[in-house]
C-alpha cells in the first residue's frame, strides 16, 4: 500500500513506543515515538479545527527543535503542504516566500513571532500563525494538543499531492519552490533505506536544518521511520556539537562539508570523546578525499561516507552504503541507487553520452524527480526534458564499477583560455595547506578579459604572515599551468548557504 508521507515515516511509531524519538540536545527534554505520533495527530485535529484545509500551504518557520517534526506531520496529516522557512530569513524574505507559495498558514515559534508577524503583514493572504511553544495572542500547538476535534480524516492521493515544498539553496540564484509529492518523498526513503542502516539504539545528531531537504529527510524522516533517537541542535555551534556527540553517545553523523573540515582542523576537537561514533556521511557540497581522509583518520573511523542528491530529487540519487565506506574509492558520493537511472553528457554536445571516466552533465531519471517547480514552467521544462531526464547542472564522471564523483557545477566552471577549471578543486588543494583554515575559489576577469582562478582564504590563526606569493606557488607546484590562481584576497570568513554550500555568488558580486 502506498502511504502518505506521516503514516510512511510513522507507521512503526507504535512498535517502538517508549524509546526516544526526539531529544533536545540543549536541556535533553525527550519525545517517545508514542507522544510524536499522538501529539501530532492532536496537533492535526487543532489545525483541521482552525481552518487549515486540503491543498493549503502551510509555512513551517522554526530553528531546529524536537516540536519540527510534530508540526511537520500534523500540518500533511490535515492535508496541507508545508513550505519550510529559514529560520535566520529576514521579514522581506519570509514574506517574498509567503507571497511565492501562496502561504495561508504560518506555524513558527515565540523568539521569532515578530519577524513571522511582519511577514505576514507584508505578503498578506495569511489567515493565521500558529506558535509551537505557548505566545500571548496566539494559538499554539501545545494547546492543540488538548483539542479534542475529531482526527481528520484526509483522502491524499500520494502520487498527485504534494507534501512539501522546500526552496532551493539560492546557491546560483533566487531559490525556487519545489514541489515534492507524498509519493516522491516516501520512495526516495525507501530507496535509500538499506545503504545506512539504523534502528533503536542508533542516536543521530540534527544539526543540519530541517528547513532544508537534506536535514528534512536524512535527519528527520529516515531515523524517525526507523526507530532510531535524533539529538536535536538548533544551531552549529562546534564546542556545542562536540559535546553532544560525547554526552548522547551519538553513532551516526550526517554532515556537510565545512563540519568534516571542522572536525579535520578543529584544535577542540582532540578535547571530546567522541568514540561512540560509528560513521560519517557528507553531502550537499563537494567533499575533497584529502580532507575526508584527514577526519577520519582523527577520529579513527572508516572513511567519511558521502551521498549526492538536490531538492529537486526528494533529495538523493547516489549514497556511499555503509558496508562499503571502507572500500569505495576516495572522494566518490556512491553509487546510483535502486529504480533511478543516470546518464553523463558531454558539456559540448548535450546529445552525447560520455563512456566511464569520462566528466560531463548529469542527467537523472526516477521516481524521485519532483513534480516541478512552483509556479515556474519555463524553469521546470529547461530542468526536466521531455523524456524525464532531470538535468543535474553537475559535473561528474562515474568509473567503471559505477562509482560516481562529482567535479564541480557547470556554471561554476572557470574557462582560462579555453580550458576548464573546477574551483571545487582548488579549494580542496588549498585546505591541505597547513595555513589555510578555509577557502574559496572564483573566476575573475582580468584586464586582457581572461576569466582566471582567484582565491578567498582565511588564514588559520597561527599563520598571520602567509602571504599571496607563498599561496599562489603552493598551488601552482601541485597543478597544470592553467589552474594557478591568479590572484589572492584574505578575509575573515567564506560565504556559505545555511546547508554548507559555498555562496560563492556572494564573492562575484564582492569582485
Ligand atoms: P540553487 O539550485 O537554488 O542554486 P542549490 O543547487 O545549492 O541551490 P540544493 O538543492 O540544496 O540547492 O543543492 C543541490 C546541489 O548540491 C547539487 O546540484 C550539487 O551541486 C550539490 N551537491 C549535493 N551533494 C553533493 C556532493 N556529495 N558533492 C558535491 N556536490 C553536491
Ligand atoms: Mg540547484
Amino acid at each position: 500500500v502506498e502511504l502518505p508521507i506521516h503514516d510512511a515515516v510513522l507507521a512503526r511509531a507504535a512498535e517502538f513506543g517508549g524509546i526516544p524519538a526526539l531529544i533536545d540536545g540543549t536541556d535533553g527534554t525527550t519525545l517517545s515515538y508514542e507522544q510524536v505520533d499522538r501529539f501530532h495527530r492532536r496537533v492535526a485535529a487543532g489545525l483541521a479545527e482552525a481552518g487549515v484545509r486540503k491543498g493549503d500551504v502551510l509555512a513551517l518557520h522554526s530553528p531546529n527543535t524536537i516540536a519540527f517534526p510534530t508540526a511537520f506531520y500534523a500540518a500533511t496529516r490535515a492535508g496541507a503542504t508545508v513550505t519550510t522557512v529559514h529560520p535566520l530569513a529576514t521579514a522581506q524574505e519570509f514574506a517574498k516566500q509567503l507571497t511565492d507559495s501562496a502561504a495561508r498558514w504560518i506555524v513558527t515559534v515565540s523568539p521569532l513571532l515578530d519577524i513571522a508577524r511582519r511577514a505576514a503583514e507584508l505578503a498578506g493572504g495569511v489567515r493565521e500563525i500558529f506558535v509551537c511553544d505557548s505566545a500571548t495572542g496566539h494559538r499554539s500547538l501545545i494547546d492543540m494538543l488538548a483539542s479534542t476535534a475529531p482526527e481528520p480524516q484526509i483522502d491524499i492521493d500520494p502520487a498527485e499531492d504534494v507534501a512539501a515544498l522546500p526552496y532551493s539553496s539560492g546557491t546560483t540564484g533566487t531559490p525556487k519552490g519545489v514541489l515534492l509529492t507524498h509519493r516522491q518523498i516516501a520512495t526516495n526513503l525507501a530507496q535509500l533505506d538499506g545503504a545506512i542502516p539504523a534502528g533503536p539504539g542508533d542516536r543521530i545528531l540534527a544539526v543540519l536544518p530541517f528547513f532544508h531537504i537534506y536535514g528534512l529527510t536524512a535527519l528527520m524522516n529516515a531515523p524517525l521511520r526507523k526507530g532510531a533517537t535524533v539529538v536535536v541542535l538548533p544551531r552549529f555551534d562546534l564546542e556545542q556539537f562536540l559535546a553532544a556527540i560525547q554526552n548522547h553517545r551519538i553513532t551516526g553523523l550526517y554532515v556537510a562539508p565545512p563540519i568534516v573540515l571542522a572536525l579535520a582542523k578543529h584544535p577542540a576537537v582532540a578535547q571530546y570523546d567522541l568514540s561512540s561514533l560509528k560513521y560519517i556521511l557528507s553531502a550537499a557540497a563537494p567533499l575533497d578525499a584529502r580532507l575526508a581522509a584527514a577526519c577520519s583518520e582523527r577520529l579513527g573511523l572508516p572513511p567519511v561516507g558521502q551521498a549526492y542528491g538536490m531538492t529537486e530529487l526528494s533529495p538523493g540519487t547516489h549514497v556511499v552504503p555503509l558496508d562499503a565506506m571502507r572500500d569505495a574509492p576516495p572522494g566518490t558520493v556512491g553509487k546510483l541507487i535502486a529504480g533511478t537511472e543516470m546518464r553523463i553528457v558531454s558539456l559540448d554536445d548535450p546529445g552525447k553520452d560520455l563512456p566511464a571516466g569520462e566528466s560531463g552533465e548529469i542527467l537523472i531519471r526516477g521516481p524521485q524527480v519532483m513534480k516541478g517547480y512552483l509556479g515556474r514552467p519555463d524553469a521546470t521544462a529547461a530542468m526536466i526534458d521531455p523524456d524525464g531526464w532531470l538535468h543535474t547542472g553537475d559535473v561528474g564522471h562515474a568509473d567503471d564499477d559505477g562509482w560516481l564523483f562529482v567535479v564541480d557545477r557547470v556554471k561554476e566552471l572557470i574557462k582560462y583560455k579555453g580550458f576548464q577549471v573546477a574551483p571545487a578543486e582548488l579549494e580542496a588543494l588549498l585546505l591541505t595547506h597547513p595555513g589555510i583554515a578555509d577557502a574559496a575559489v572564483i573566476g575573475t576577469y582580468n584586464d586582457d578579459g581572461n576569466e582566471v582562478p582567484h582565491a578567498y582564504v582565511v588564514r588559520q590563526p597561527s599563520a598571520t604572515d602567509l602571504s599571496e606569493a607563498e599561496i599562489m606557488m603552493f598551488v601552482a607546484e601541485r597543478v597544470a599551468p592553467y589552474k594557478r590562481i591568479r590572484h589572492v584576497t584574505f578575509t575573515v570568513g567564506v560565504p556559505r548557504a545555511a546547508s554548507g554550500k559555498i555562496l560563492r555568488r556572494q564573492l562575484r558580486e564582492r569582485a
